[in-house]
């Protein structure tokens, strides 16, 4: 890499002197710059005129010659008039004679072996890379892995910046182990998984784990992505894998990283038209690859993936990836200290409770809190603070959530009242009804593409819900458009995500979770999805059309039912409601503890229904 990259400036030099000299052509080789150049005749005008002092012959073609005032002329000798000698001398002028001014060696090394060197220096470059990129990659650079890598002291990973995944970090410690010390394994004669595929939703921390592993062992870690692997070219991944299983062995022990393994890796004729041979083949080598080092010379294999569905089952076969770490999204405690590990960057007040915002923000990933933190300094930053206090980091939450706050978005009285009549329904409905998310607050500043929106904070996260808790949340969708029905006798577009999400939760309560009386315990289409090409083009339904409408008909059913109870909730504490508005539109938000304040006692009591 060093010896290329001399070459590489070496041949801009030689580039650069050429492209000058052609620029200010000679200049170099020539005598005086500040002499103008006549013509012959023109030259010898000014002689016979008597205006030259003196001459200087530099080489034996060029003549310059000095007024007295210390001009310079210049004019080639043309040879078949050698003459001009005679004919200063004719004129008296004292002639001196120089040499014609020669360059410093390496100068007229570089001119005149430049153009070589140039061309050596190009064709060493490309040689270098084609080696490497094996048979397959004969086309420059283009074979060679991309892979990058980290050498242990750049690595200061380690599994103190890992948090909230602790099954998966304590799964990956006997790797470490491992990658320590090779030797001692081999010696026990203990067999290590050489491949791992780590599964998870983007952002949840793979990449991070796995170069934690390297920096806990203090191995080097290669990375690379499956996307790379794959070009236009049938051959060139193939040849980068093999190139990259190369460079892992002259490093072991190390690690080899894929991200995004479904790119090479998901299953074969899946795709239309007779498969995909360059990314059939890029698999191929893999699996050879993986075959070809049987792990005890140290080195580990991680994959990343967040749709392990998809790939090819070959992959997944003892000897390759037969480990399989899978990492959820965390959870509040995890969250939590995410949040810490991240905050530790940041200025913050004293006495920040972080498990309020990790209350907040279920369904967060960590790269989500992570980019939490970063708004909230630079949201803190933007408003001269010196310290991040919790209101900093609401804010951020929000502005991750839903989209930037746009205060300056225009919006009429009319429909700042709509959307406030809207949350206000939402928020009350869902105070009112029990086992359901106390509420953080609710705001009808704009953000993103909502007009506002009402924020909830979950004691915990669920991961399994009851009938009571999905009914209470049809419900409490129901809310902001029964409001404005109630209160303007007319709806508006804000509520199209709302009834979304109530016929998808009603949906899955009669189809997948056999929640509903009528249907039982069936399910009705499989999770069976089907992929063209990596799309995914639908679901098999495998019921009749009679039981279709019977579907139909029962979800209208149920939706009815939410919309009523969300009205009836809403029409007994209609007081309430006005008053919440009535904020609302002096303040934009409105805390959770203020609405259950003005409910105090009037919680009413509502029996659980069994839509
Ligand atoms: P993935 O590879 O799963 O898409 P990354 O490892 O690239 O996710 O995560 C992106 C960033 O988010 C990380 O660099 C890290 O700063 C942060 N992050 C993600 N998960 C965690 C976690 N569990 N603990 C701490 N930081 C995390
Ligand atoms: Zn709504």
């Amino acid at each position: 890499m060093k010896r290329e990259n001399i070459l590489i400036i070496l041949s801009f030099v030689v580039l650069a002197f050429f492209l000058a000299r052609m620029f200010n052509s000679g200049d170099i080789t020539s005598g005086p710059q500040r002499s103008q150049e006549l013509i012959y005749s023109d030259f010898k005008a000014l002689v016979a005129a008597g205006d030259v002092v003196n001459a200087q012959i530099v080489g034996d073609s060029l003549i310059e010659g000095f007024t007295q005032g210390g001009l310079g002329y210049r004019t080639y000798i043309p040879a078949e008039d050698p003459s001009v000698i005679d004919f200063l001398r004719l004129y008296q002028i004292p002639i001196n004679y120089v040499p014609e001014k020669s360059l410093p060696w390496y100068l007229s090394i570089l001119i005149n072996w430049g153009p070589f060197i140039l061309i050596f220096g190009i064709w060493m470059v490309l040689m270098r890379r084609m080696q490497g990129g094996g048979a397959g990659g004969g086309l420059f650079s283009i074979g060679r892995s991309r892979a990058k890598k980290m050498e242990p002291d750049e690595m200061k990973v380690t599994f103190d910046d890992v948090a909230g995944i602790e099954e998966a970090k304590d799964d990956l410690r006997e790797t470490v182990e491992f990658l320590k010390d090779p030797a001692k394994f081999r010696k026990l004669g203990g067999r290590i998984p050489k491949g791992m595929l780590m599964s998870g939703s983007p952002g949840t921390g793979k990449t991070l784990l796995a170069k934690a592993v390297a920096g806990e062992a203090e191995v080097p870690f290669f990375s690379m992505s499956g996307s790379d692997f794959v070009e236009m070219f049938v051959g060139v991944g193939a040849s980068r894998v093999r190139d990259m299983f190369e460079q892992g062995r002259q490093n072991a022990p190390c690690i080899i990283f894929i991200d995004e393994i479904d790119a090479v890796g998901g299953s074969r004729g899946s795709g239309m038209g007779g498969g995909n041979d360059e990314r059939e083949q890029t698999l191929n080598q893999l699996l050879v690859e993986m075959d070809g080092f049987d792990g005890m010379e140290g080195i580990i294999v991680i994959a990343a993936t967040n749709r392990p569905d998809v790939l090819d089952p070959a992959l997944l076969r003892p000897g390759r990836f037969d480990r399989q770490v899978t990492i959820p999204l965390p959870d509040v405690k995890g969250r939590e200290e995410i949040l810490k590990i991240h905050a530790k960057k940041v200025q913050m007040a004293d006495g920040v409770d972080m498990s309020i915002i990790a209350r907040g923000t279920p369904g967060f990933s960590g790269a989500d809190l992570k980019n939490l933190i970063n708004e909230a300094a630079l949201g803190g930053a933007r408003n001269n603070k010196t310290e991040l206090n919790l209101a900093d980091f609401e804010w951020a939450r929000d502005k991750v959530m839903m989209g930037t706050e746009r205060r300056s978005m225009v919006m009429s009285e009319k429909e700042k009242r709509n959307t406030a009549y809207h949350e206000a329904g939402h928020a009350l409905v869902s105070a009112l009804l029990p086992k359901s998310d106390p509420i953080h607050k609710v705001t009808i500043v704009p953000r993103g593409r909502a007009l506002g929106m009402t924020a909830y904070l979950p004691e915990k996260d669920n991961h399994s819900y009851d009938l009571e808790f999905l009914s209470n949340r049809i419900t409490i969708a129901m809310g902001g458009r029964a409001a404005e029905e109630i209160i303007f006798d007319e709806v508006t577009t804000g509520a199209s995500n709302d009834i979304q999400q109530a016929t998808d939760t009603i949906r899955n309560m009669i189809c997948r979770w056999g929640m509903n009386k009528s249907f039982g315990p069936i399910v009705f289409g499989s999770d069976n999805q089907q992929y063209v090409l990596g799309r995914n083009i639908g679901k098999d339904r495998e019921y009749s059309e009679k039981t279709a409408s019977e579907i139909d008909k029962e979800m209208r059913k149920t939706i009815k039912f939410h919309d009523e109870k969300a009205k009836k909730l809403l029409r007994d504490n209609i007081d309430v409601l006005h008053k919440i508005v009535e904020v609302l539109m002096k303040e934009e938000t409105v805390e959770g503890s203020y609405i259950m304040d003005l409910l105090g006692q009037n919680k009413s009591k509502v029996e659980p229904v069994g839509g």
